[in-house]
C-alpha cells in the first residue's frame, strides 16, 4: 500500500499507487447557478417520494420477504421486527409472526444513521443496531465537534470530495433549518477556515484549482491581514494564508442525536445491542446475532461499524482499516478574552494540527487536535488517559501557534479512533462473499462532514441507484491491504 503523503497538515507530497479510479463517467447534472457539478437532488427533494419497493426488493434479492428466524447459531429470539399475531393454521393455536426489517444497519454513526434516515423516510423499514446507542462516547461520530471544509487538494480523490463537501455544507444548513427551530441552538456554525503554511505546497495549488473548478469562494490573505484579523495566531513562521469563508464546524454528537431522533420519528427502530454476523448460506448472510444469542434478520444488512469493522468483519476488514487514536484538547482562554470564541476566530489548519473556536451554546473551549497513539482495540482503549508526553507536546504546540493559551488550563480532552482505509477514500461496497451485505466506512478522518450526502448516496446504492457514478469506483473495497507497519502508523 502506498499512501498519499501530503495533506492539509503539511505532511509530504502526494504519491498514490492506485490508478485513479475517480475518473468521471457521467450521471451528474450541471448546476445552473455556477460551473460546479453536484450529485442530483437536495435534502428536500431526496427525502421525497417513496422508492419503488418492487425494485428495492429485487435489488435486495429478497423476493420472499422476511427470512425465517432461528437458523442462526445460538439464535433464540424473535428478530427485530414488528410482531403480529396471526390466526394459526386451521384450528391450531395462534402463531406469532415477525416482520423483519428490510434493512438492518449495524452502527449508528455518521455512515449508519444518515443512511437509516434516508431509507426510512423513503418508506424502507430499517432497524438500526448499535452496541452503545447512537452518538455514544466511544463512536468516532460521538465527538463534540467536527470541521466541515472543502479543501481537499491533498487527496487523490480531492475533486470529488471537494464537490461532496460543498454539497454537504448546503445540506448541513438545510438540516439545521429542519431541526434547530423553536429555540434549539444551531448545529452548524459558519466559522470560515484558515490554512496557514510556511511555503507554497502542491496541496494549496490543487485545492485552489478544485475550488476554481467548482466556483467555491476563497481568498489569499496577506499575512498582515491575518495578524490584523486574528492577532491571537502566532504567524511568524508563515508566509501563506488561504481562507475559505464558507467552511464551518458542526456540533457532532448533538447532530447525530437529531438524525437518529428523526429516524425514529419516521418509524425506524433503534436497538441497543452488540451484534456479530450469523450464518451464511448460499452466499447470503442469514442474520446477525446479539451477545444474548438473539437472532436478528433482514433482507439486506449494512455494516457501518466505524473502527470496529476489523473486529466485526475480520476476514475482509482486518487488513483494510487503520484505527489509530486521535486526541483533542479544549483550552480555556483567559477570563474575559472572547477572541477564541465563535465568531471571532475561524477554524484552522496549521502544520501538525487542526482546530476551531469555542462554539455556543456551551463554549467548551478552544479546540485543538494534534497527536494521538497507535491502534488499539476500540472496545478496550481508554479515552481519558493521555500520556504526559502528549500533554507536553500540545503545550509546546500552543506556545508556538497560540501563545496566549500556552499556559491556560485544558478544560477537557476527547479521543476517538480514526478509521482510515488503504486509499484514504470511503468504502461503500457489497461484501465480497455475502451478496446481501454492504460494508460502509473508512471515513479516513473526514467522513463526518459528508454524512448528509453519504447517507443519501448509500441509501440509493442499496436500491441499485447511483447518485454519483463518478465517485462510485473510488468507494470500492481496495484490493490493497495495510502491512503491519503501516497499520501502526499514527496518522489518520
Ligand atoms: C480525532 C478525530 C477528529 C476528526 N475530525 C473530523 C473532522 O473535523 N471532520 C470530519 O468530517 N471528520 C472528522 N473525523 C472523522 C469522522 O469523525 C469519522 O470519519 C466518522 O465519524 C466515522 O463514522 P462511522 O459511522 O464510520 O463510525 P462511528 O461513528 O464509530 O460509528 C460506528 C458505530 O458502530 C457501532 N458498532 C461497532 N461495532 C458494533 C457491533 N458489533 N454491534 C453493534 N454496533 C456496533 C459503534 O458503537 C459505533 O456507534 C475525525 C475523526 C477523529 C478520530
Amino acid at each position: 500500500m502506498t499512501t498519499i503523503r501530503e495533506d492539509r497538515e503539511g505532511r509530504s507530497p502526494v504519491a498514490g499507487d492506485r490508478e485513479s479510479r475517480d475518473r468521471r463517467t457521467d450521471g451528474r447534472e450541471k448546476r445552473t447557478d455556477g460551473n460546479a457539478t453536484r450529485p442530483r437532488g437536495s435534502l428536500e427533494e431526496d427525502l421525497g417520494p417513496a422508492l419503488d419497493r418492487r425494485r428495492f426488493l429485487g435489488v435486495a434479492g429478497a423476493g420472499a420477504g422476511a427470512m425465517a428466524l432461528g437458523g442462526l447459531p445460538g439464535a433464540s429470539g424473535s428478530g427485530s421486527g414488528e410482531k403480529r399475531i396471526q390466526p394459526g393454521p386451521e384450528g391450531g393455536p395462534a402463531v406469532v409472526q415477525t416482520r423483519s426489517p428490510e434493512v438492518l444497519i449495524v452502527g449508528a454513526g455518521a455512515f449508519g444513521a444518515w443512511t437509516a434516515l434516508y431509507l426510512q423516510r423513503r418508506g424502507v423499514q430499517v432497524t438500526l443496531v448499535d452496541q452503545h446507542g447512537p452518538a455514544n462516547s466511544r463512536a468516532t461520530s460521538g465527538g463534540e465537534t467536527r470541521g466541515v471544509r472543502t479543501s481537499y487538494g491533498d487527496r487523490e480523490h480531492g475533486p470529488i470530495w471537494t464537490r461532496w463537501a460543498a454539497e454537504s455544507i448546503r445540506r448541513w444548513k438545510a438540516w439545521d433549518d429542519e431541526v434547530s427551530g423553536a429555540g434549539a441552538a444551531p448545529l452548524f456554525y459558519i466559522t470560515g477556515d484558515l490554512i496557514l503554511r510556511p511555503e507554497a505546497e502542491p496541496y494549496l495549488r490543487r485545492t485552489t484549482s478544485q475550488w476554481d473548478d467548482l466556483a467555491i469562494p476563497y481568498e489569499w490573505l496577506e499575512m498582515d491581514e491575518v495578524r490584523r484579523r486574528w492577532p491571537i495566531i502566532g504567524t511568524d513562521e508563515m508566509t501563506l494564508a488561504l481562507y475559505e469563508p464558507g467552511a464551518g464546524v458542526v456540533r457532532a454528537r448533538r447532530a447525530m442525536e437529531t438524525v437518529t431522533q428523526a429516524f425514529q420519528r419516521a418509524g425506524g427502530e433503534i436497538r441497543v445491542a452488540r451484534v456479530m454476523p450469523g450464518e451464511v448460506s448460499g452466499g447470503r448472510l442469514q442474520g446477525v446475532v446479539t451477545d444474548e444469542g438473539e437472532g436478528l434478520t433482514a433482507d439486506t444488512y449494512v455494516f457501518a461499524c466505524g473502527p470496529w469493522l476489523p473486529k466485526v468483519l475480520p476476514g475482509v476488514m482486518a487488513d483494510r482499516l487503520r484505527v489509530p487514536m486521535g486526541h483533542i484538547y479544549y483550552f480555556g482562554p483567559p477570563p474575559g478574552d472572547h477572541r477564541f470564541e465563535f465568531p471571532n476566530m475561524p477554524s484552522f489548519g496549521i502544520p501538525g494540527s487542526t482546530g476551531w473556536p469555542a462554539l455556543p451554546p456551551d463554549f467548551r473551549g478552544f479546540r485543538v487536535r494534534t497527536g494521538g497513539r497507535p491502534p488499539e482495540d476500540p472496545d478496550l482503549s481508554s479515552r481519558a488517559e493521555i500520556s504526559p508526553e502528549s500533554f507536553q507536546r500540545i503545550r509546546e504546540y500552543m506556545a508556538r501557534w497560540f501563545p496566549v493559551l500556552a499556559d491556560q488550563p485544558i478544560l477537557e480532552t476527547r479521543a476517538c479512533h480514526y478509521e482510515s482505509s488503504t486509499d484514504r477514500n470511503f468504502i461503500v461496497d457489497v461484501h465480497p462473499e455475502w451478496e446481501n451485505a454492504w460494508i460502509t466506512g473508512g471515513g479516513s478522518a473526514e467522513a463526518f462532514k459528508q454524512g448528509p450526502l453519504l447517507g443519501d448516496y448509500i441509501a440509493h446504492r442499496l436500491v441499485g441507484m447511483d447518485l454519483d457514478p463518478e465517485a462510485t469506483p473510488g468507494f470500492r473495497l481496495d484490493d490493497d491491504v495495510f502491512t503491519d507497519e503501516e497499520r501502526r502508523e499514527l496518522e489518520p
